[in-house]
């Protein structure tokens, strides 16, 4: 590995936060495109699957840059909902990024639904892209149920929905050091966190 830069190719900063953290510890410098002054830069998401959206983040980037560069799409998944919102899961309300309005959508759909018949996961993939321009996949989830009401102001979008399994508090009034150690993020980074280690050997 020539340079120890990785680049994040994405606008959430609640992300970027997340994954220096989980990251952190590594010989690498973690940065957003922000950092770098790409923070204009902004690539459309209209794959129909996590996978195809993550790969189209990271490349929309990589093709500008010579360091590494990686690009994290997940979506909240409901069993009863058939895995909705899934890939939709920032504008489920019908506004990008409106987590309030995801909320109450949310809500709503699973209004006459009890507690036992709310489950639902997080699914995260990455797309990481080498300097060699190799494109390595990695993938987290992190199961739990759905709430009635939110609680808690920690994290983004539904964390403060999100009861993760073996837990009785939301993601929102969780520490954030639990949320990133259980979190889809946080898997899908334990895998990572191994390539790139062999990376920095090679
Ligand atoms: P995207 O990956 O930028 O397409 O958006 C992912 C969307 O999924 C976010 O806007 C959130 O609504 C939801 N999401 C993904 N990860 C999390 C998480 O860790 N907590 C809460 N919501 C999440």
């Amino acid at each position: 590995m020539k340079y120890r830069k990785l680049v994040l190719s994405t606008g959430n900063e609640h992300k970027v936060e997340e994954i220096r953290k989980i990251l952190e510890g590594l010989p690498i410098e973690v940065l957003s495109k922000k950092d770098i002054g790409l923070g204009n830069i902004d690539i459309v998401e209209d794959g129909n699957t996590l996978e195809e959206n993550s790969i189209k983040k990271a490349k929309g980037l990589a093709e500008k840059l010579d360091y590494m560069v990686l690009a994290d799409d997940s979506g909240l998944f409901v069993d009863i909902l058939n895995g909705e919102p899934g890939v939709y899961s920032s504008r489920y309300g019908g506004e990008e990024g409106n987590d309030k309005k995801n909320i109450e959508k949310l809500l709503q759909k699973l209004k006459d639904i009890p507690m036992e018949e709310r489950k639902a996961k997080f699914m995260a993939v990455m797309a990481l892209i080498t300097e060699d321009k190799e494109i390595i996949i990695v993938k987290g989830e992190c199961k739990g149920t759905i709430g009635f009401e939110p609680k808690g102001r920690n994290g983004f979008g539904y964390d403060p929905l999100f009861i993760p399994d073996g837990y009785t508090k939301t993601f929102g009034e969780l520490d954030e050091n639990i949320k990133n150690k259980i979190s889809h993020r946080a898997k899908a980074l334990e895998k990572l966190r191994e390539k790139i280690l062999q990376l920095l050997e090679d």
